[in-house]
């Protein structure tokens, strides 16, 4: 979907798939050079953040910081479109005309728009039936997925560090239909080529099926600047599983030290979402989501970075059809597409762009009904707004009792 331009708590934003509708500078370096020159002469903007905004109700449910999905509505100004009318059990969506949130129907989905994100904690419900969004998720996921242009260290792309993964005497997996260092080295290529055509410097970790452990493939990559980092592997599971998963590092728990990966979580997150969806739309992968998950090298990148799952090698349509060239060439176009919209928008100059673009005003917030009487079917949006909201969050927080979903077992491999 192209969206247009978004006016979200007064400031102009631009999400990824509208960025993918502009053309890019052809040359990424001269790009570099102009954006800092416009940033430098540019007014400093203060942009709001859930971070930093002080309307925010935290509450800790088993340890883990929650937002009110209430307040994350009125926060990015959407309406409640679900549950009512057509209700699917467990869903909830919030959208305003642009941007489309579907929370559901399993606790740890999240569509926005309609790619698949894998939150870190399920979406809870508490006593009173609100429904609670984990912080961590707020932050690093639905944030820099709506607001990519204000991303914290958003900075502009360079270069491309591409890591075809195994090699040598590590083949990955091995199925009947494919094997999996051949088809990233093939893949891993062909998007090499591709995008040294659009203008972007490309660094391999390995170009000659040689094996590479972890650690020199992340140095190759933090010692190269401007850079973000792209691992190409194959998945492996049961048969009859398939689809494109798209992975960042996985967030730390309340006591744990952040690695330094970590300080990249948002940027990362808008660069998995760009590659995912452009995997879905322009490869036509099966949608396996945007997920995150504690892989080795991710942990120690000093910059975006993503690992990303082309499909399951074990799948024997998927597999088959992940060996022949026509699909490899697809899914090299279709990531080169997503590396070149994430550059969009991680290019400081993107936001002086899209103020000068027509905007689109979204309606305003339903307002909190306080007339007891039963809402208008004219006034949808308030539907489901509890008529006590105002007073309680005015009140001292006071922890909840939710009710907890049987969150999925922690996608927690090591590749
Ligand atoms: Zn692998």
């Amino acid at each position: 979907m192209i969206g247009r331009g978004v006016r979200y708590c007064g400031a102009v934003v631009v999400p990824l798939w509208m960025a993918a509708a502009a053309p890019l500078q052809a040359n990424p370096a001269e790009a570099v050079a102009k954006a800092e020159t416009e940033q430098a002469a540019a007014a400093p903007v203060a942009p709001q953040s859930p971070s930093n905004t002080g309307s925010w109700h935290v509450r800790e449910v088993e340890g883990v910081e929650y937002l009110p999905l209430e307040d994350l509505r009125s926060f990015y100004k959407l309406m409640v479109l679900q549950p009512k009318g057509r209700r699917v059990v467990g869903q909830r969506v919030l959208g305003n005309g642009e941007v489309t949130l579907t929370f559901g129907p399993e606790p740890r989905e999240l569509r926005i728009q309609e790619r698949l994100c894998i939150l870190s904690h399920p979406v809870v419900e508490d006593s009173s039936g609100d429904l609670l969004v984990s912080k961590v998720d707020v932050l690093q996921v639905i944030e820099p997925v709506l607001r990519p242009t204000y991303i914290a260290n958003r900075s502009a792309v360079r270069t491309v560090v591409i890591d075809p993964a195994h090699g040598g005497h590590d083949t990955g997996t091995v199925t009947p239909y494919v094997r999996e260092a051949d088809v990233a080295l093939v893949v891993a290529t062909k998007l090499g080529a591709e995008l040294k055509k659009r203008g972007f410097e490309v660094v391999f970790t390995q170009e000659q099926n040689q094996y590479q452990s972890p650690q020199a493939r992340v140095d190759k990559a933090n010692e190269t600047p401007a850079a973000i980092f792209l691992s190409l592997h194959l998945n492996s599971g049961r048969s009859d599983v398939k689809g494109a998963q798209t992975y960042t590092l996985a967030p730390v728990s309340k006591n744990e030290k952040p690695l330094p990966g970590h300080e990249f979580s948002q940027s990362s997150m808008a660069l998995a979402m760009a590659v995912q969806s452009s995997l879905v739309e322009k490869a036509e992968a099966e949608d396996g989501g945007c997920r995150r998950a504690h892989y080795s090298p991710l942990n120690s990148l000093r910059c975006p970075s993503i690992m990303v799952e082309m499909g399951y090698a074990t799948n024997p349509e998927e597999g088959t059809r992940l060996a022949t060239e026509e699909y490899q060439i697809k899914l090299a176009n279709a990531l080169a597409d997503g590396v070149e919209a994430f550059a969009r928008v991680m290019n400081p100059a993107t936001n002086l762009q899209v103020q000068k673009a027509p905007v689109v005003e979204t309606p305003p917030p339903a307002p909190v009904k306080v007339d007891p009487a039963p809402p208008r079917k004219t006034q949808p949006a308030q539907k489901n707004q509890p008529r006590k909201k105002a007073p309680r969050r005015r009140a001292a927080p006071k922890k909840s009792a939710p009710k907890k979903p049987a969150s999925r077992k922690n996608n927690k491999r090591r590749r």
